[in-house]
Formats: structure tokens, sequence, C-alpha cells
């Protein structure tokens, strides 16, 4: 068997979005499922609206997800003389002739058919003239005017195209540069993809394109259409759903393995399984499983899988991730071990980065901010005695490890004829300042003996 080849096209016209992504993903899956390539091109031809800063922005969300390429970035503009071969090839053979209709004679004749109930199309106008090329002149693609192009794409089932539906399209423009449709053939066949996995928004392309391959004489490949993402109002996923580009997510506080995930299960199954490991993936992911209809995408389930990716990591591994959220909150610098050990006290209760970092809050300040309502309802007079005999205690303590702060607190509350449980609250509030927060012997483990002592002296003063 040839070996499988391939590709991913974004056009640098703004961020990589959640559904190029998904695109991205089901190449490079496929491709590594079968031990093919997978290659990146940045189709640039759209001059105007192609830029750099998203050049930068598609490469470097890529990389956060962990889409590594073999081979590019190739770039389209940098390839022009090879379309320029293949457009001479075409006018050689008769496949492609010079056609010199302006926009406005087009629009013209656009309207006439409109008015005339006709579907509109290009009537061929210069088809037989024999042009050469000059200024103001466009290359056409001859399509044949019967017969029919059949499309067997490997996620839809065949798709059938009357050839008389299709218009002799531009392949290049006035100014010399090469429109998508004929671009992205000559990529293809001259990278040799076996394999072209796209939108469905490109099914009306293929048919065109497919006529281009049969005139040249060049292999066809295989191709798949993808259904759409839509939102759960089933129109197709836009910024009013919410955010649509992938680093929007990592500033949310996604970690790419639960935005892969996520990404591969909207449109592809297997079985029951929610959960792949990247090498799962590898080892599952074929097109047999990808649905036929519109996949829906559900903030719920992102949240879900990220709070297990959350859980899942080493703490020491989810440092890196979390350090810009921490710094964006503006706090003080701790060592790595430290911010592990917060860490490890959050990653049950946090659903994304951000949730985890403004929990981190407390760990992270010099002197807690207290909540009010906590302060009246737990630091209350009759507390003041119990730190005081405590503080002491634990200052005498060798080492803070739960049994011995528990004979502590123990110890204290039964020379006051109080309950052990009573003194939890009010030390947690002294320690975080809130009520909510992992547990206490967990807390005081990351904090530290000064710490905790320090924090509870200042809640002292906070005892009416
Ligand atoms: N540049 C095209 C896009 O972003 C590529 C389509 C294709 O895969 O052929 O939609």
């Amino acid at each position: 068997m040839e070996p499988v080849i391939t590709r991913f096209p974004p056009s640098p016209t703004g961020f990589l979005h959640i559904g190029g992504a998904r695109t991205a993903l089901f190449n490079w899956l496929f491709a590594r499922h079968l031990g093919g390539q997978f290659i990146l091109r940045i189709e640039d031809t759209d001059i105007e609206r192609s830029t750099e800063a998203s050049v930068k922005a598609i490469l470097d969300a890529m990389e956060w997800l962990g889409l590594t390429w073999d081979e590019g970035p190739y770039y389209q503009t940098k390839r022009l003389d090879i379309y320029a071969e293949y457009a001479e090839k075409l006018i050689g053979t008769g496949h492609a002739y010079w056609c010199e209709c302006t926009p406005e004679d087009l629009e013209n004749r656009r309207k006439a058919a409109m008015a005339q109930g006709r579907k509109p199309k290009y009537e061929g106008t210069c088809r037989n003239l024999g042009l050469g090329p000059g200024p103001n002149r466009v290359l056409r693609f001859r399509t044949p005017e019967s017969g029919e192009t059949i499309l067997k794409d490997l996620i839809k089932g065949p798709i059938f195209f009357d050839n008389s539906e299709l218009d002799d399209l531009v392949l290049v423009r006035s100014d010399g540069i090469p429109t998508y449709n004929f671009a992205v053939v000559i990529d293809d066949i001259t990278m040799n993809v076996t394999h072209i996995i796209r939108g469905d928004d490109h099914v009306n392309n293929t048919p065109r394109q497919m006529q281009i391959y049969l005139a040249l004489g060049a292999k066809m490949p295989e191709f798949g259409h993808v259904p759409m993402i839509h939102g759960e109002d089933r129109a197709p996923l836009s910024k009013r759903h919410g955010a649509t580009s992938v680093m929007e997510y990592k500033e949310l506080g996604f970690l790419p393995e639960a935005l892969v995930n996520y990404l591969v299960r909207l449109g592809w199954s297997h079985g029951d399984q929610e959960i792949f490991s990247r090498d799962e993936l590898i080892k599952e992911f074929t097109l047999e499983h990808v649905g036929k209809s519109p996949s829906i995408f559900n903030m719920e389930k992102l949240l879900w899988l990220n709070a297990h990716y959350i859980k899942e990591k080493r703490p020491g591994e989810l440092v890196a991730h979390l350090k810009p959220f921490l710094a964006a909150r503006g706090f003080p610098e701790k060592d790595d071990s430290y911010i592990a050990g917060a860490i490890r006290t959050l990653q049950p209760r946090s659903r994304t980065l951000v949730e985890m970092a403004d929990a981190m809050r407390f760990f992270m300040v010099d002197e807690v901010t207290f909540d009010e309502a906590a302060v009246q309802k737990f630091l209350t007079p009759e507390m003041r005695d119990v730190f005081e005999r405590v503080i002491p205690e634990l200052e005498n303590l060798g080492d803070f490890n739960e049994a011995n702060l528990e004979a502590v607190f123990k110890k204290v509350t039964g020379e006051l004829n109080m309950k052990l449980g009573k003194i939890a609250q009010p030390i947690r509030v002294a320690l975080t300042g809130v009520t909510v927060s992992p547990g206490l012997f967990e807390i005081i483990d990351v904090l530290g003996k000064e710490t905790v002592i320090k924090r509870m002296r200042r809640a002292m003063g906070r005892m009416g």
C-alpha cells in the first residue's frame, strides 16, 4: 500500500477555529493511525486577508494541541511558479482558456439569468474565442458539459454531481494569483496527498477539483467530508455561541488533552468510550466511525473532560500550565514545589485552570482577605481562648503532620470542654479568609508552620 499522506491547509485570515482544529486533528490521527505523514500548508493566496499574525496564531494553536506536522508549513504564495506551470499544462491540453469577460459583464448576465428564472452560471462566452493571456484576463477551466462526477465520499458515501451544473471555474485571477480550487489541487497533487479530510462546507468544491485531477491525468485522492459543528440551537458554531478560537480555550483554562479528547468525540465515536489517551486515539481512529450528521458543541461536557484531565495530571506537570494564570492575578512568586503542593489540594475541585488559580489565592497572597460574613460567624470572641492555647502548642510541634495536629486540637478542645468539630471552621477562616476550601490538614500541610501561626495570630485581631 502506498504511504498515507494527509494535510491541513488553513487560510491565515484569523485564528484557528474549533472546527478547523477538529479537521486538523482528524487528519493528524488518520495519518498517525496508518503510520503516514501529515502536512501543514498555509493557504495564503487571499493576500488582502492573510496576515502574519494569523499564521503565528494557527501554528501556536497547532503546537498547543500537540498536532505535530511532518512536512511544512508550506506557503502557497511561495509556490506561484508551480501553479503557473500547471496552468500552462492545462492550456496546452485545451483544458483551460483565457476569458476577458469583465466583472460588470458577468454581473449583468447573472442578473439577467435570475430575472428569467435561470440558475446563474458562467455562459461560456470566451470558451471558444481562442484568446491569449492579457491584462484583465482570467484563466478558466473548461468543465465537461455533460456526464457526471461521482464523489465516493469516505464519510458520506457516494454523491453525484451533474457536470452541466459545474461552472467553468476561474483557475487564475487577472492578477496571476491562483484561486483556492486550483491551488489546492496542484498542492495536493505535488505533495502526493492521498486522503483529503475536510469540512463538508467543501463538498460542492470537490467535483470541480476532481475534474482538474482528471484533466491533468493525476491520481485521484480519497475524499472524506466531515459534518459541521453546531451550537445547541443547531446553527453552525459561531461567536455568539461562545469561544470559537482554540487559543481562547487555553485562556479559559482548558488543557490541550481535554480539548483534543473533546474535539475527537465531536463527530467520531468508539463504542461508549468518552476518555481517550492520545495513544488510544491513534490506535482506534478510523473514518468508519465518523458520523454523518452535524455535532453539537456542549460546554458542560468539555468542562467535565477538563476536570478529568486536571485530576489526572501530576501536580508538577500542572505547574507550568497554571503559572500564567497565577501571574495574571498578580500573586507573588512562589517556588514550583510549593505551587505543586497547593495544586494537589485543588485538583479534585477545579474544572478549569481559571477556577484553580482563583481558588489558589489564599495559598499565594501574603495576607488573606477575610469574607466578613465568615468573620462574623466563626471568628467569635470565644475562639480567642482556643487560638491562644493552640498557637503555643503548634509552635512547639516538631512535625506538622495530621496526627500531631489532630492531637493538639483534641487536647485544647478537651481542656475547654468543646467539641473538636467546632474549631475547624474558625481555623479555616483564619487560614483562607473564607469558609470553603480543601481539607484543613491539606491546607496546613502546604502553608507550613510559620504561615499557619502568622495567619492565626492575625485572625485573632478580628475576634470581637
Ligand atoms: N483553506 C481551505 C479552508 O480553510 C482548505 C480547504 C481544504 O481542505 O481543501 O477551508
